[in-house]
């Protein structure tokens, strides 16, 4: 369900209660998944260097999709959930942003242009049940870009997907926090 805020839940009911844009709506529910209003932290919103046309409710960072360079202040990069680009919020897209702001960096540094180029690689693990999870990674063009091809099919529920998400990925966030990875 778009373009609807949740304002009240009756749980003994299983009963939700949305605004809409054209008034309330009460929704009977058995499970009920919502994701909350996403936004970047205040004193970014405030700083003066997010998109003023687009996501202004959000506050993202404007920045070439492609350099993460800021489109009005050229030594500012972003990078992260508050880069204002269409697809990459995850930790797994900031390990493939990284890379690329510090080609740019050294390159202006060293007096040149840099080359390196994010794609919009972002990495959905979606849990399935308990033992079974899909990896989901894709690129701004919705193009899949697996890290295991021939080894982890995307689009299929896998136990090697599951165990991967459960047990190896939390060294790799650990890493990447480190530096390390
Ligand atoms: C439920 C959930 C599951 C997820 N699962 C995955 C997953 O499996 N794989 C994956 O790759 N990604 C996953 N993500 C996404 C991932 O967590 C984010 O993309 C990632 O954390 C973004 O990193 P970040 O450093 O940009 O922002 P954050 O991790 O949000 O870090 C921003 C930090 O800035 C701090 N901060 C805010 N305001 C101030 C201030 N004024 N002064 C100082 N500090 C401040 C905050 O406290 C926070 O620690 C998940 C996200 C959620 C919510």
């Amino acid at each position: 369900m778009m373009n609807r805020t949740l304002t009240g839940i009756d749980a003994s009911a299983k009963r939700a209660t949305f605004a809409t844009e054209t008034g309330t709506e009460d929704v009977d529910y058995d499970y009920i998944h919502i994701i909350p209003p996403q936004r970047a932290p205040n004193f970014v919103r405030e700083s003066g260097l997010h998109w003023a046309d687009r996501w202004t409710d959000q506050g993202w960072v404007e920045v070439d999709m492609q350099t993460l360079r800021h489109l009005r202040y050229p030594e500012i990069f972003a990078l992260g959930d508050v880069t204002g680009v269409p697809k990459g919020k995850t930790a797994a897209s900031v390990k493939w942003q990284v890379p690329v702001i510090e080609d740019h960096i050294v390159a202006g540094i060293e007096g040149r242009e840099g080359s390196a180029v994010y794609d919009g690689y972002t990495y959905c693990p979606m849990i399935t049940r308990i033992g079974h999870a899909m990896l989901v990674e894709f690129d701004y063009h919705n193009n899949l870009v697996p890290s295991f091809p021939g080894i982890i099919a995307p689009l299929e529920e896998l136990w090697i997907s599951w165990l991967l998400k459960e047990v190896a990925l939390k060294a790799t966030y650990n890493a990447m926090l480190c530096g390390r990875a």
